[in-house]
């Protein structure tokens, strides 16, 4: 029988680098492999950031092409021409799945693997990940670490009768009768899968890892040949300044794309910065991002730009129009608007006010 292999990808975003972090530091017991899709694409803080992770985890991060590294052409490039020169866009994202899951498939092959997320406990998402029967996500920053489909499958109706007696293997403590209780209870439409996970989360988290990890024994997930697993004790929920503080205080470092820049705008002052990691033309970006982008790199912006020369375009504003003096103006204008607005509303970290993640698939910026 194959053993189950334990990955964790970089993506080159603060949440997958603070996950590294967390988990070799908090799980060392853990054989983790480490990854990164290599798009040709990224910043070169992304490169940056990879180093410093290995030099700090003293861990080897294999990067994996989607094209042969003998290829003349960044990955990218390569699949641009067999696209006919079509632009990428979120309605037509071919390349997170060519550049970032295909390699990373290929990369696991038909090992059972449990693959670790780092999507936070403050996101509400799920992400664009692997739904090959063989890859088992794990999300140890969340109260609920376990994916959508194994919940479903733990707490469906259907299965009452297969988990129920499946409690007598779990140490429960004092919360044994309220748990045995919201267990029990069926779902319908005014108590739904999401009340009772919630409902039973904020009763017993370990408890609930402990059931899940039996229930998975009797299933073909990855995880079912595992004769322990390390996080059914979690009970860790990291938000966004716990990431940023696990960052700086290993010495990893956030990245620098993430650091606000001051700008001045008819008198008004603002600051901006990027919001994600991934291609530097991701079309995912903001118009200020782009603006940040012409500004602050106008040698990958001139890169994007190129890339227009195709007739498409990476948003619904071509780049070149984006960068007229009146135009950059007002989305400098509109940015401090909307900045103030939400300063009124949360914390005055930049990154709080981009839409941050919001946006986007697991394997590109988290
Ligand atoms: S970062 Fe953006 S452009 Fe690059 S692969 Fe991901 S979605 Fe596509």
């Amino acid at each position: 029988m194959k053993k189950t292999r334990h990955v964790l990808g970089i993506s080159g975003g603060k949440d997958s680098a603070a996950l590294a972090i967390y988990m070799k530091t908090k799980y060392p017991s853990i054989d983790l492999e480490f990854y990164s899709c290599d798009t040709g694409k990224e910043l070169d803080e992304t490169y940056q950031l990879i180093k410093n992770l290995e030099v700090y985890l003293g861990i080897k991060i294999n990067l994996l092409l989607a094209t042969r590294e003998t290829s003349e052409a960044d990955p990218f490039d390569h699949f641009l021409t067999l696209h006919g020169g079509y632009l990428p866009s979120a309605t037509a994202r071919w390349c997170t799945k060519t550049l970032k899951l295909d390699p990373f498939e290929k990369y696991v092959g038909n090992d059972p693997v449990v693959s670790y997320v780092g999507i936070r406990g403050d996101e509400e998402r799920e992400g664009y990940i692997s739904t090959k029967k063989n890859i088992q996500s794990i999300f140890p920053f969340r109260k609920n670490i376990w994916s959508e489909d194994v919940i479903a499958k733990v707490l469906s109706n259907q299965n009452l009768d297969k988990v129920m007696p499946m409690f007598s293997n779990v140490y429960w403590g004092r919360n044994k009768e309220k748990f045995e209780a919201l267990i029990s209870k069926k779902i319908d439409t005014s108590f739904t899968l999401k009340h009772k996970l919630n409902a039973i989360l904020d009763t017993d988290i370990k408890g609930f890892n402990h059931l899940v990890f039996q229930f998975l024994k009797t299933t073909e997930y990855p995880l079912a040949m595992e004769n322990d697993f390390a996080l059914l004790d979690n009970e860790d929920i990291l938000i966004k300044s716990d990431i940023f503080k696990i960052l700086e205080e290993s010495g990893v470092g956030v990245p620098e794309y993430y650091k606000k820049i001051k700008f001045e705008v008819n008198g008004k002052m603002g600051e901006y910065a990027r919001s994600r990691s991934g291609c530097y033309f991701c079309f995912y970006q903001q118009k200020i991002e782009w603006v940040w982008l012409y500004e602050q790199h106008p040698d990958l912006f001139n890169k994007a730009l190129e890339y227009e020369k195709t007739g498409y375009s990476w948003s619904e504003e071509a780049l070149g129009d984006l960068i007229k003096p009146e135009r950059i103006q007002q989305i400098k204008e509109d940015y401090i608007k909307k900045t103030e607005k939400n300063a009124q509303k949360k914390s005055s970290l930049l990154i709080d006010i981009l839409e941050d993640d919001d946006a986007g698939c697991a394997s590109c910026f988290i």
